[in-house]
C-alpha cells in the first residue's frame, strides 16, 4: 500500500507525510528502508522516543496538538510543526528555535471541521496574529503554510467543501500577509480517507497513517 500511496503523492508533486503514531520504530524502520523520509507524529514523548533510535536523516514533522511546556523537547530536532494554534504557542517556538540556534518552519492549524472538538484557528484569529507580526517578527519561527483536518463524515461533499475553504484562506494570507515571500506555499490536509480529495483542493502535504500502517 506505501508504494502505491508514494507514487500517487509523488505523481501529483505532493508531500507524504507517513503518519507513525503509536507503531513501533521497527515498522518506521521498514518504510525508512523503502526510502520514506518524513514522519508524523501526534505525541511529544512518542516522537522523542523514537528520534533517538531511528536514523538522524527523518524529518520529523509534529502533527497534534502541542503544550506550550513541551516545545522545548523537539525544538532541537523537529522539523515541522504543523499544529500551531495560538499566538503564545508561536512565541514559544520562537523562544525555543534561538535557544537551539535555529528557525523553526510552523504551519496556522485552521478549524475546518464542523466538529468542536478539532483545534485550529479561525482566519479572524490567524489575520490577527500575522497583523502582530508585521510590528514585530519572530525569528525563530518560519510560517510555511496551513493546516487543516475535515470532518470525520462520510459525505464526500462536505469534506470537499471544508478543504476548499482551507485553500482560500491560504490564498487569502499569502495575498496579504506573504505576497513578496517563497517560503509560504505548504497546505497541508488530506488523511486516509481523504487525500485524494484534498489533492484535487490543492493540498501540497498530505498525512497518511492507517491507509500506510494498518489500522491503529
Ligand atoms: C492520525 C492523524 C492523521 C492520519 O490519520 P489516518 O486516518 O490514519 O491517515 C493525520 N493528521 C493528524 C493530525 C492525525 O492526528
Amino acid at each position: 500500500m506505501y508504494q502505491n500511496i508514494k507514487a500517487y503523492a509523488d505523481h501529483h508533486h505532493v508531500a507524504l507525510v507517513a503518519v507513525s503514531k503509536t507503531k513501533p520504530a521497527d515498522l518506521i524502520r521498514e518504510l525508512y528502508d523503502q526510502g520514506q523520509r518524513i514522519f508524523g507524529e501526534n505525541r511529544v514523548q512518542e516522537m522523542i522516543e523514537k528520534y533517538e533510535l531511528l536514523p538522524t536523516d527523518i524529518e520529523w514533522h509534529l502533527i497534534g496538538h502541542l503544550q506550550k511546556n513541551k516545545v522545548k523537547y523537539i525544538a532541537p530536532f523537529v522539523s515541522l510543526i504543523h499544529s500551531v494554534d495560538s499566538k503564545d504557542l508561536l512565541k514559544v517556538i520562537h523562544k525555543e528555535a534561538l535557544k537551539n540556534k535555529r528557525v523553526i518552519p510552523v504551519l496556522l492549524q485552521f478549524h475546518i471541521a464542523d466538529e468542536e472538538t478539532k483545534f485550529g484557528l479561525s482566519i479572524e484569529e490567524a489575520e490577527s496574529i500575522l497583523t502582530d507580526m508585521e510590528q514585530l517578527p519572530l525569528s525563530g519561527i518560519q510560517i510555511v503554510g496551513v493546516m487543516g483536518m475535515a470532518t470525520f463524515t462520510d459525505n464526500t461533499d462536505q469534506i470537499r467543501e471544508e478543504f476548499r475553504r482551507l485553500k482560500q484562506y491560504f490564498d487569502r494570507l499569502k495575498a496579504r500577509f506573504f505576497h513578496e515571500s517563497e517560503v509560504f506555499k505548504h497546505i497541508s490536509m488530506g488523511m486516509s480517507g481523504d487525500y485524494k480529495i484534498a489533492i484535487e483542493e490543492g493540498s501540497t502535504m498530505i498525512r497518511v497513517g492507517s491507509a500506510i500502517f494498518g489500522a491503529r
